[in-house]
């Protein structure tokens, strides 16, 4: 699994959504732990090494230090046992979309795109992802989101990036994509409308 999650990082590093050492990426393994990227690692240049594993409450099971973030990946895949892997990305609409939004949530309506998300056969369909205020202290955040994660696929951290989490890890690739899409066209829907 660090193969594939060196992978993807390179992946997503390349489309610009996880500049330097920004972004975090984890895949549950059979056993229940956790892989995840190690804290400061640049996601263009991961090697296997920058992976390590957690058990299922966020404790390292290896001498390595964790990405600060960790403890909202464990908090995700308690709320989601079904759920194999999550990617955490700075995307830029990301960003700009959250600093215009003054309100908890981001409602996206109305976009075919929607239904690159699990469950959405439709167009006609209303999704309010949870939209939180960012801070250093993962307390904040996973207080913020504790009643708010267990019906949505994805949220958003004000001023600093968005979650999704998936059943396999290219369906959470997938989800990045999608997301960043629908948020690029809240943007550009925005400015064309003004
Ligand atoms: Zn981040």
């Amino acid at each position: 699994m660090a193969g594939r999650i060196v992978e993807v990082g390179k992946s997503l590093h390349a489309r610009g959504w996880a500049p330097a050492t920004s972004g975090n990426f984890s895949a549950r393994l059979a056993d229940g732990s956790i892989a995840i990227t190690v804290s400061g690692a640049h996601k263009g240049k991961l090697e296997a090494d920058d992976i390590m594993r957690l058990d299922p409450n966020g404790s390292p099971l290896e001498d390595k230090k964790p990405s600060a973030e960790a403890a909202l990946h464990v908090q995700i895949y308690k709320a989601h046992p079904k759920a194999r892997a999550i990617l955490h990305v700075h995307s830029v609409p990301g960003v700009a979309l959250s600093r215009v939004i003054k309100g908890d949530e981001l409602v996206l309506e109305g976009y075919e795109m929607l239904k690159v998300f699990p469950g959405i056969t439709t167009h006609e369909t209303r999704l309010s992802l949870p939209l939180v205020d960012n801070s250093q202290d993962m307390d904040d955040i996973t207080s913020a989101l504790s009643s708010r994660l267990k019906d949505v696929p994805a949220y958003i951290i004000r001023n600093h990036g968005f979650y999704v989490w998936a059943e396999s890890m290219s369906q959470a690739e997938n989800l990045v994509e999608g997301l960043d899409h629908l948020l690029q066209c809240e943007i550009e829907t925005r400015r064309i409308s003004q």
